[in-house]
């Protein structure tokens, strides 16, 4: 052999994965990404993904799945857990007993929460405080069109949806920033401390009431409040309201080929499970869609990946088909669709650039997270990555190898070791992301594209 041919046969040669897309594929990439972007739109928090979820679902035939339901081949069911997070599952034509095909991803984002009590007045100017949800960097929330989402258990109990900042006619919101005249003990301090956690106030208005007192200009908010949703200030009590960058997914780019959007990080793998599942007819194995919440926290708490809300779901599945549950995860496969890093070239000494992802290189597969010597990672087997590359390679999707940075560069985790915990064969798998965790962060169409193609090869495999 050539050394030519030697270097072909035995060594990878990675490509961008433009020089691989037909034309026909390039259109339908475009058109996935459009029908995504408009998903980015419409759903900025975990509630919001969940509602529009069980919308498009039940268009589609799925039935809210409850116990004593008999399920056969075919069938499509859902649950809604608590308006927060949700798990679809069409019945394959296997016994669950031989395991299921597990997308998981998270439809939380880093943002800032209110506070129980967060609205004050200071100097005539009216407020709410913060306390920030998932990991920040507190100074790139200063100065950026901001929108508050939520909803408000209100005193009668009823409950009031809450979305101020999205449409053109609305006001936005913001937090402030010193002006670089004034900031030379600012700009001294380190990044972390230049905004501080109780400098997140987001400004609401400024314009008093006519009358006596030192809180007219809090008055007049909690009026245009109550005029609008009915609210008095014991309601801020019971809510859940956030505060979220305002505005729409975005073509990055001249030449378009990248999208801007806040929570990128994990609904564009939300995203690319729903098109998946909704897609692939009656698969020989149960296909099982998780779209979970908390996962920026920790993946705790009833809504989080951790929660049993998920053995309940399956036992209800496997209860329905008379198979067991411990046997169907001991069985099952689950991929666990997460944003990876993408190599950015402004900060390429974080990353070891043989093992880092790539824009355009296609779904960015993860052995391992974790931090250190790959403390709290689930690090697939070579089996496990051997089935994600043979199910892959044989569907034809692009893909491509991920870590999370240099050795001792930091880390982070996914939901991947909560679900190998149950005994479930899991990996890590998603979209690279440029920015994560920023106000808006970016992906490429193609590894959006790319993400859709590989959950549905996951779910018929
Ligand atoms: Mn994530
Ligand atoms: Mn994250």
């Amino acid at each position: 052999m050539t050394t030519e041919e030697l270097r072909e046969s035995l060594l990878m040669a990675p490509k961008n994965g433009y020089t691989k897309l037909s034309d026909a594929q390039r259109a339908e990439m475009e058109s996935y990404c459009k029908r995504y972007a408009a998903f980015m739109d419409a759903c900025k928090t975990e509630r919001e993904a969940t509602a529009w979820t069980v919308q498009e679902a039940e268009k589609l035939g799925f039935k809210a799945l409850v116990p004593g339901m008999e399920l056969k081949p075919g069938d499509k069911v859902y649950r809604n857990n608590r308006d927060k997070s949700i798990m679809l599952a069409v019945i394959g034509e296997k016994s669950l007993n031989e395991g299921a095909n597990i997308c998981a991803a998270h439809v939380d984002s880093p943002r800032l929460d209110l506070k129980p009590n967060p609205l004050y007045e200071d100097s005539e100017i009216a407020y709410f405080k913060t306390h920030y949800y998932g990991g920040i960097k507190k100074y790139q929330w200063a100065t950026i069109p901001l929108a508050l989402h939520g909803v408000v258990y209100r005193k009668d109990g009823s409950v009031v949806t809450v979305t101020i900042g999205e449409e053109e006619s609305d006001p936005i919101l913001m937090i402030s920033d010193l002006l670089p005249h004034l900031a030379a003990d600012q700009m001294q301090k380190t990044a972390a401390k230049a905004i501080e956690g109780e400098q997140l106030n987001v400004i609401l208005g400024s314009q008093p009431l006519e009358g006596e007192g030192s809180d007219l200009t809090k008055l007049h908010i909690m009026k245009l409040l109550n005029e609008k949703y009915g609210l008095i200030e014991s309601d801020f009590l019971s809510a859940e309201l956030t505060i979220v960058p305002a505005g729409k997914c975005r073509e990055v780019g001249l030449d378009r080929s990248l999208l801007g959007a806040y929570g990128h990080d994990d609904r564009v793998c939300a995203y690319a499970e729903l098109e998946a599942i909704f897609n692939i007819g009656t698969p020989a194995k149960t296909a099982v869609c998780i779209l979970a919440d908390k996962e920026e926290i920790g993946s705790v708490g009833i809504s989080g990946m951790q929660s049993t809300c998920f053995e309940t779901f399956m036992h209800d599945l496997c209860h329905a088909t008379k198979a067991s549950m411990y046997r169907c995860f001991e069985n099952s496969f689950c991929l666990s669709a997460d944003v990876s890093n993408a190599f950015d070239p402004n900060f390429a000494e974080t990353c070891d650039r043989r093992n880092n992802s790539l824009l355009n290189y296609g779904v960015a597969i993860c052995k391992y997270t974790g931090s250190r010597g790959k403390g709290g990672a689930s690090d697939a087997s070579a089996e496990a990555m051997g089935h994600v590359r043979s199910t892959l390679e044989k569907a034809g999707v692009i893909w491509q190898i991920a870590t999370l940075g240099k050795v001792d560069q930091g880390g982070g985790g996914t939901v991947a070791a909560y679900m190998a915990n149950r005994n479930i064969v899991t990996v890590d798998a998603g979209v690279p992301v440029i920015s994560m965790h920023a106000p808006i962060e970016i992906v490429s169409k193609l590894d959006c594209y790319e993400t859709m193609l590989a959950c549905k090869a996951i779910y018929l495999a």
